[in-house]
């Protein structure tokens, strides 16, 4: 399973065992992305950006 980066187009490489709602940084941009599965297959979504004031 290989997808792209969506800023970049870098190829993303996403492991076997990775779970929905995780966070992937592009190795090359550094933009984050949430993985998705709406069908049980890997799809990326940029990452929401985070607060400013996140806290802990
Ligand atoms: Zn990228």
């Amino acid at each position: 399973m290989s997808n792209e980066c969506l800023v970049c187009s870098e190829p993303m490489s996403i492991a076997a065992d990775i779970l929905a709602g995780e966070i992937l940084a592009c190795g090359a941009c550094g933009q984050e992305h949430e993985l998705l599965m709406p069908d049980g297959q890997h799809k990326l979504a940029l990452a929401p950006e985070i607060e400013e004031d996140w806290g802990e």
